[in-house]
């Protein structure tokens, strides 16, 4: 999605995947730009791409950080290798959110079964275990109800470094897209509100509803700190849940985000292409909406496209092996009130059903 925003901006687009031959080719990468081989830790690969390319931008927060920085040694390199520092280990992004006065959730590292205990108590239950790194959509976390989850949490979940946090009582959960250009220009798309199952990201609406401008405000003022400490330059993404109290900062995503993808056709300029414009210095374009959107994905399966198109939704197929839960691809419905943009949404998920 970021080469079909870069192409009409004249760009031309090499793409590093580390997998096999075959699954490279099978990458829906590989209709958009050219593919490149070799192993992420290989200093002559990376010594070959950099040579390949003028600007070096992820959208993988688990890139390796050795890598990034050795790359942005030879070559601009956003959003800084910094970014993907925090964003790898949720003992850094919460201490990080902390030292600039957002609202997270309390935590804990916690590294053995001693320090559960310790930590259970510190927070109290229910409490969320998450491993520090590599978990995404709702993979390797459990949720303590109780003392008597614990063993069984410790299990699953014990054999790498985690967190304890707080169990969020939310009333819904929101995202916050921000880009910053390399002048330090920025702007933010308004709130997202998100539908998850399972843990995977399911819908997204836009504008979330029931906002209220102190909220967005407020959303927007998180996501500036966030990316004026990092020098950040391209779009980032903050995941927040909505409280009685106000927001409180999930996660961080140094990347253009799935709640995202309804900017193609809901906002004046898409995320992928405000991030291209980021990352090569160009002016950025107006986040603003231009009605109401609503984006749904699909999950492990490519249902009939024509009766979706038929109702006036687009889509949006990723040309991936459809996997249990896998994304394949999403569909986006635009509306210029709020009835009718539900109304639709309603039609979409009856037809994917
Ligand atoms: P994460 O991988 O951290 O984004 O978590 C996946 C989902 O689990 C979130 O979208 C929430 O629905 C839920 N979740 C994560 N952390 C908490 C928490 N501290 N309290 C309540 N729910 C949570």
């Amino acid at each position: 999605m970021l080469a079909l925003a870069g192409i009409p901006l004249g760009e031309r687009f090499v793409f590093w995947g580390e997998g096999s031959d075959e699954a490279r080719r099978a990458s829906p990468a590989a209709d958009v730009g050219t593919l490149f081989a070799g192993a992420y830790a290989d200093p002559a690969a990376i010594a070959a791409f950099a040579e390949r390319v003028d600007v070096v931008t992820y959208e993988f927060e688990n890139v390796a950080l050795a890598q990034a920085e050795a790359l942005a040694a030879r070559v601009p390199v956003y959003p800084p290798p910094r970014a993907l520092a925090v964003s790898q280990d949720r003992f850094e992004e919460k201490t990080f959110f902390t030292r600039l006065g957002i609202p997270t959730p309390s935590f804990n590292p916690v590294d053995t079964r001693l320090e559960l205990d310790r930590a259970a108590k510190a927070i109290g239950l229910p409490a969320v275990l998450k491993w520090r790194r590599f978990g995404y959509d709702g993979k390797g976390q459990a949720v303590l109800w109780s003392e008597s989850d614990l063993n069984e949490a410790w299990n699953r979940l014990g054999s790498a470094p985690c967190i304890l946090e707080s169990f969020v009582h939310f009333e819904r959960e929101v995202s916050i897209i921000a880009v910053r250009g390399r002048t330090g220009e920025l702007h933010t798309y308004p709130i997202f509100e998100n539908g998850h199952e399972g843990g995977i990201l399911r819908t997204s609406h836009a504008p979330a509803r029931g906002t209220t401008g102190a909220l967005e405000t407020r959303a927007a003022e998180y996501a500036r700190a966030v990316a004026e400490a990092l020098g950040y330059v391209g779009v980032l993404t903050l995941e927040l849940f909505v409280t009685k109290d106000g927001l409180v900062a999930n996660e961080m995503a140094p990347r253009v985000h799935n709640s995202g993808h309804l900017t193609i056709e809901g906002a004046v300029t898409s995320q992928f292409e405000n991030h291209v414009r980021a990352v090569l210095g160009l002016p950025l374009g107006s986040t603003a909406l231009t009605g109401y959107a609503r984006m749904v994905n699909l999950l492990g399966r490519v249902p009939p496209i024509a009766p979706l198109l038929a109702v006036g939704a687009r889509v949006h197929l990723y040309g991936k092996e459809p996997a249990p839960g896998r994304k394949v691809g999403h569909v986006t419905v635009c509306a210029a009130n709020e009835d009718t943009a539900d109304a639709r949404t309603a039609e979409v998920l009856r037809l994917i059903a």
